[in-house]
C-alpha cells in the first residue's frame, strides 16, 4: 500500500544518556535529542494485517497536528523539534477517522464495517502509572503515529481497545463526508476534555473563563468552555484567523494580546473578579503564565494544556493569598475521555466544524504540510479515500 513515511537519523547528542530500554527498543523519549536529518516521502510498505486483538482501519481522513511539523522541523543542528516518544521510520498520522475493514480473532466489541476514530495513546497496562489507572503517564507508552505507524497511509493497525465508533454523530452530520471530517478532528477536544474535566475537575457554571491561544487545542477549548456552562470565554490570540476562528468556535470577546495586556482587559471584563478558569493552549509561557497569575480570581484555576521547553519564572505569593491552583495536564487517554467527546458532539453541545480551514488529497500532504506551517489555520485534513 502507499503510505507517507519520515525517517530521519539515530544520532544521539553527545550530552543525552540513552536509557536500556531506548537502546533496546530504538524509541527516543526525547526525541528532539536523538533524531536527526528528518525526510519524508511516499513509499510502498506492506498492508497491515491484524492480531488478534487489533483492528484494521481502511482510512478517510488524517489531521494534521502541531506535533506532525515539529518531526519536519529542525535546529540549527539538524535535530527534530519534537520533544516527545519517537521511533522512525515511521507513518505519520495520529488524528484519523476510517472505517474498519477487519477484525482480529479475539475482537469482539468492534465489527467490520464500523466508521471509527482512535485513541492514539496505547498504555502498556502493566507500569505503575497504568496499574493506578494513570494511563496519560504510562512509562511504556506507545503512540500511534509516533511510535507506531500511523494513518497518512491506506489502511492503518490498531490495537480493537483504542478504537471509538463515530456512527452516533451521523444524526447529527449531513453526510458521510462530515462523518469523517468530525472523526478526524475529536483528538484535540479529546486533550482539552482531559485536562478539563479529568484533571482540572471541571469548571463551575457562571464561570469566568480565558483561553490564551487559538490553535486547534484553544479553539476546542473554547467549545468546550461553552458546553460545560461558562458566562464568559475572553480569548487572546495573535493571528487575525484564528481570532476569526475563535467568535466562531463560540467565544464571547477576543484580543491580540500584543496589542491590549491580557490581564487588563481580563480584569475589566470581570468586573475585577478575575478569571476563574484559565487555560495555558499557546505553549507561550514567558508571555502567559506571568500574565495569568495576575489576572486569576480567588479560587481561581490556571490550566496548563500547551507544551514549551522552557523555564518560566512564577510568583506563587498572590497565588497561594487567593487560594489558586495551577494545573498541568497532559494526554487524552482513558478516564471514559472519547465516548464523552463524542456524545458532546452526537447531542450538538459541541462542533469542530468551525475549525476545518482546509483540506487536501493524499497525493498533495505536500501541500498541506506548507499550509500547516502558516499557523493561521485551525485544523488542516487530508481526505485518504
Ligand atoms: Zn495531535
Ligand atoms: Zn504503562
Amino acid at each position: 500500500m502507499k503510505a507517507f513515511v519520515l525517517d530521519a537519523t539515530w544520532d544521539p547528542r553527545p550530552d543525552y544518556q540513552l536509557s536500556e530500554s531506548e537502546i533496546r527498543t530504538r524509541k527516543a523519549n526525547i526525541g528532539s535529542s536523538v533524531w536527526r536529518h528528518p525526510r519524508a516521502d511516499f513509499q510502498d510498505v506492506e498492508t497491515p494485517q491484524p492480531g488478534p486483538a487489533d483492528v484494521i482501519i481502511k482510512l478517510r481522513r488524517v489531521g494534521f497536528c502541531g506535533s506532525d511539523l515539529h518531526f519536519f522541523e529542525t535546529d540549527d543542528e539538524g535535530y527534530i523539534r519534537y520533544p516527545g516518544l519517537t521511533r522512525f521510520p515511521i507513518v505519520l498520522g495520529h488524528e484519523l477517522a476510517g472505517d474498519v475493514v477487519a477484525v482480529g480473532t479475539r475482537v469482539t466489541h468492534i465489527r467490520e464495517g464500523e466508521p471509527v476514530t482512535i485513541e492514539d495513546m496505547i498504555r502498556c497496562g502493566t507500569c505503575y502509572p497504568c496499574r493506578i489507572d494513570q494511563p496519560n503517564h504510562c512509562e511504556d507508552l506507545d503512540e500511534i503515529g509516533f511510535s507506531l505507524n500511523g494513518g497518512f497511509a491506506e489502511y492503518v493497525r490498531v490495537p480493537a481497545r483504542n478504537c471509538w465508533s463515530i456512527r452516533m454523530l451521523r444524526s447529527r452530520l449531513a453526510n458521510d463526508a462530515q462523518l469523517y471530517d468530525c472523526g478526524a478532528m475529536v483528538e484535540p477536544f479529546t486533550v482539552v476534555y482531559n485536562a478539563l474535566v479529568h484533571a482540572a475537575g471541571g469548571v463551575r457554571p457562571g464561570a469566568f473563563t480565558v483561553v490564551h491561544g487559538a490553535g486547534p487545542i484553544g479553539l476546542a477549548s473554547v467549545a468546550m468552555l461553552r458546553a460545560c456552562g461558562a458566562a464568559k470565554v475572553i480569548v487572546f490570540e495573535v493571528t487575525e484567523e484564528r481570532r476569526r476562528l475563535a467568535t466562531m468556535m463560540g467565544a464571547d470577546s477576543i484580543h491580540d494580546p500584543r496589542v491590549s495586556s491580557p490581564e487588563a482587559v481580563v480584569m475589566s471584563e470581570t468586573d475585577g473578579f478575575g478569571a476563574d478558569l484559565q487555560i495555558e493552549a499557546a505553549g507561550a509561557f514567558a508571555h502567559t503564565l506571568p500574565s495569568m497569575e495576575r489576572s486569576a480570581s480567588l479560587k481561581g484555576t490556571i490550566l496548563v494544556i500547551g507544551r514549551d521547553a522552557a523555564h518560566v519564572t512564577i510568583f506563587p505569593e498572590p497565588l497561594q493569598v487567593k487560594g489558586a491552583r495551577l494545573v498541568l495536564a497532559k494526554g487524552n487517554a482513558g478516564h471514559g475521555t472519547y465516548p464523552s467527546v463524542l456524545r458532546l458532539i452526537a447531542a450538538g453541545r459541541i462542533d469542530p466544524r468551525p475549525m476545518l480551514t482546509g483540506k487536501y488529497p493524499f497525493q498533495e500532504i505536500d501541500v498541506a504540510i506548507s499550509a500547516s506551517r502558516a499557523r493561521g489555520h485551525g485544523k488542516i485534513l487530508v481526505d485518504v479515500a
